[in-house]
């Protein structure tokens, strides 16, 4: 017995020492052995036959480096990007697609497949699953896994979309599960917000943060937060719902609905959909974009509006949480750095000034099939150990 619990405890703190080395990897791009014994902190032999167990379980690879002048240089250790992969598939309203990349997330158009998002939830999963076959085939390498990035409410204890108020075919769904039967892949759901605060973490700017925020504008108002480390979640996976916090009594129906949302007035939706009210027709967002950047003196209100109501949502953010930095994703008014400059001015005059000078605020520049790459990545890290505190 007692044997088997030392067995049962060499195991878990081999297990805990490869997941500190994958996350030291992806932290610092493709590091020698010798640079990861200093960073981790382990012994050389430990990390050693911790790399051997990755490179036997095709997550990471080894990289011949370059010639050095002096010495003999030790082969490089990186996230495994061309012996094996992950899929990511982003669903959304109106386009969803699926991305091919090795497990250092490099995201190209070439191993992407985009599509019109079907109206029904059996046609989006038939969708889905041949788009992963057609890059699963072409790859012809290892697939780890599948990271969905979804919109709406994911409840993390009944594990399915509860209610998705842009995107109703997902609604009582749970499409990771769905796809795992169909392709025996392992696959794992992730809430938008929370994918593109991954994403951020994994590819983007927010490496190393332990306390940050994603406020993303496009469609929906979605939020996620980084909190001491960890992303926020709530009892059940439902905090960050900004969106749905009511700023206009009597505004327009939300897709929850109800009426008012924040939602409805500080997205790149809202905006469209103004423009749109203006021209007395439906603007999709590209067209919104063309006429913004061709005919802005006519839309001056209705930027103003959308302008108002996104630095509302963005002083809530930093109020409530006091994060180092908010990334903002969005394409009309984050996405155009002269309107985003005229939106962190109306921030300025809206948030808490102790709160606004520990936050630098940006454009994010991860995206949702980043965010989707990131979160079966940090599933697979995961997956090694629990963490440690
Ligand atoms: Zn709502």
């Amino acid at each position: 017995m007692k044997q088997n619990d030392n067995r049962v405890e060499s195991t878990l703190l081999r297990r805990i020492n490869e997941r500190r080395l994958l996350e030291a990897i992806q932290r610092h791009g493709p590091s020698s052995r010798a640079a990861l014994t200093r960073v981790s902190g382990l012994t050389a032999p430990t990390v050693s036959k911790a790399v051997d167990s990755l490179l036997r379980r095709g997550l990471v690879e080894e990289l011949e480096p370059a010639e050095q002048a002096l010495g003999r240089p030790g082969r490089l250790v990186r996230m495994a990007a061309e012996s094996a992969a992950v899929l990511g598939v982003v669903i959304d309203a109106g386009t969803s697609c699926v991305v091919a990349t090795g497990l250092d997330g490099a995201v190209t158009e070439e191993r992407t497949i985009r599509f019109a998002t079907p109206a029904g939830y059996p046609a989006l999963l038939d969708q889905v699953e041949e788009a992963c076959r057609t890059l699963i085939h072409a790859g012809a390498v290892f697939v780890h896994g599948i990271g969905l990035s979804v919109p709406g409410l994911v409840n993390e204890r009944v594990h399915e979309i509860v209610f998705s108020p842009n995107l109703h075919l997902l609604d009582k769904h749970n499409p990771a599960r769905d796809l795992e039967a169909r392709l025996g892949l392992p696959s794992v759901l992730v809430q938008e917000s929370d994918a593109l605060v991954l994403g951020e973490w994994l590819y983007g700017d927010a490496q190393g943060l332990g306390d940050f925020a994603v406020l993303d504008a496009a469609t929906g108002l979605g939020l996620g937060v980084m909190s001491g480390g960890r992303l926020l979640a709530g009892h059940s996976g439902l905090a960050g719902e900004v969106g749905h916090v009511t700023v206009a009594p009597e505004g327009i129906r939300c897709g929850c609905g109800n009426r008012g949302c924040l939602e409805t007035l500080a997205t790149d939706a809202a905006l469209a959909r103004l423009v749109g009210e203006k021209l007395g027709r439906a603007v999709a967002l590209d067209e919104a974009s063309a006429l913004l950047a061709t005919r802005p003196a006519d839309f001056q209100h209705e930027i103003r509006t959308v302008t108002e109501y996104l630095a509302i949502a963005i002083a809530a953010v930093i109020n409530i949480f006091n994060p180092t930095t908010l990334f903002v994703h969005g394409t009309l008014l984050a996405g155009s750095p002269e309107r985003f400059a005229r939106v962190l001015e109306r921030v300025r005059q809206r948030t808490l000034t102790a709160a606004l000078a520990d936050c630098t605020i940006v454009a994010t520049k991860s995206s949702k099939r980043q965010g989707a790459v990131a979160g079966i990545i940090h599933h697979l890290t995961n997956a090694c150990a629990p963490t440690l505190g």
